[in-house]
């Protein structure tokens, strides 16, 4: 094959993805297990280049024929050093693992860049999706957690060690009692995304709110992403309250962004944008309530293109960079 093909590798707590694309986005093959999290990280590492080339070989590819592998971890990642600082989703928790070096040993020769999956849907959007021909934007995944990347002048803002554009972690409230994975509380993804439903879910119990889909302090486990849209489509309050909290806190943080960075477009993604319109529009509406006169052009705000295999086409996308 004489056609130059990217490597993308998304690597999740729950999936683990490799696949071939043409440099246009197109996709050409891909290879998935869901088996790895538990696994030692130098066995994922393993299974990565197993899956690397079973999917070359499938496509009868050879590695010269591949410009480099994007790898997009659900992880802090130090960039330049290609290391995984620390992790939460797996099994194993790690530190300063040299991610980038273990891997070059199984697949000798080729480029590997190592990112964290959100900079890496962030430049997917901008290569593939809603981004194109844009030059300065922001992605903000809003889903079990929220993450974000940066697009300054067609490049990404990563910081000095890899991990600007974590939106989620910024405070959107100092006296919240909602305390974040990052430790600190009132965090935007503490109060507005899926893992923190539960504690979301009591807080309003506690506050007096009335669930009318009979879920309890004990039971409020069961609540994600699924379940909170599921019981505010049967009218539940605290469903309700809590999606439209969402969407506050999101447009508030857009807001923030905006302030920040000036950016021409943000684009939203994620599994909470399904709560549709409503959700959208909330946030665009809670956004528009902080800018008073002071957006001469209005900062635009779109839903990501890129779709399901949005991790996988954004880390084959880092190759392009
Ligand atoms: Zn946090």
């Amino acid at each position: 094959m004489s056609e130059k093909l990217i490597c993308g590798v998304d690597l999740g707590g729950t999936k683990l993805s490799a696949a071939l694309f043409k440099t246009d986005g197109t996709l050409v093959g891909k290879e998935t297990v869901y088996d790895h999290s538990d696994k030692q990280w130098d066995d994922i590492v393993s299974v990565i280049a197993e899956l690397v080339t079973k999917v070359m070989d499938s496509c009868s590819v050879m590695a010269e024929d591949v410009l480099g592998i994007g790898v997009a971890c659900a992880a802090h990642i130090h960039f330049k050093k290609g290391m995984i600082v620390t992790v939460s989703n797996f099994a194993h928790n790690i530190y300063d693992y040299p991610f980038v070096d273990k891997l070059s040993v199984l697949l000798p020769g080729m480029r590997i860049i190592l990112d964290n999956d959100a900079n890496a849907q962030a430049f997917g959007e901008f290569m593939f999706g809603a981004g194109k021909g844009y030059h300065n934007l922001v992605f903000v995944t809003v889903s079990t957690g929220i993450g974000g990347g940066i697009i300054v002048n067609d490049k990404m803002l990563r910081g000095k060690v890899g991990t600007a554009g974590e939106v989620g972690h910024s405070i959107i409230d100092i006296d919240s009692d909602v305390k974040c994975t990052c430790g600190n509380y009132g965090c935007a993804m503490a109060l507005a995304s899926g893992l923190f439903f539960p504690d979301l879910y009591r807080m309003h119990l506690k506050k007096g709110l009335e669930s009318s889909i009979g879920i309890t302090a004990e039971t409020a486990d069961q609540m994600n992403g699924q379940t909170i849209e599921e019981g505010m489509k049967k009218g539940d309050p605290i469903c309700t309250a809590i999606v439209e909290n969402s969407a506050d806190v999101v447009g508030s943080t857009l807001y923030n962004i905006y302030k920040m960075l000036d950016p021409e477009l943000v684009i939203l993604g994620g599994g909470l944008m399904s709560f549709g319109d409503m959700y959208l529009n909330r946030i665009r509406e809670r956004f528009l309530s902080h800018t008073h006169e002071m957006m001469s052009e209005a900062m635009e705000i779109k839903l990501a293109e890129t779709g399901r295999d949005a991790g996988l086409l954004g880390a084959a996308a880092l190759v392009l960079e």
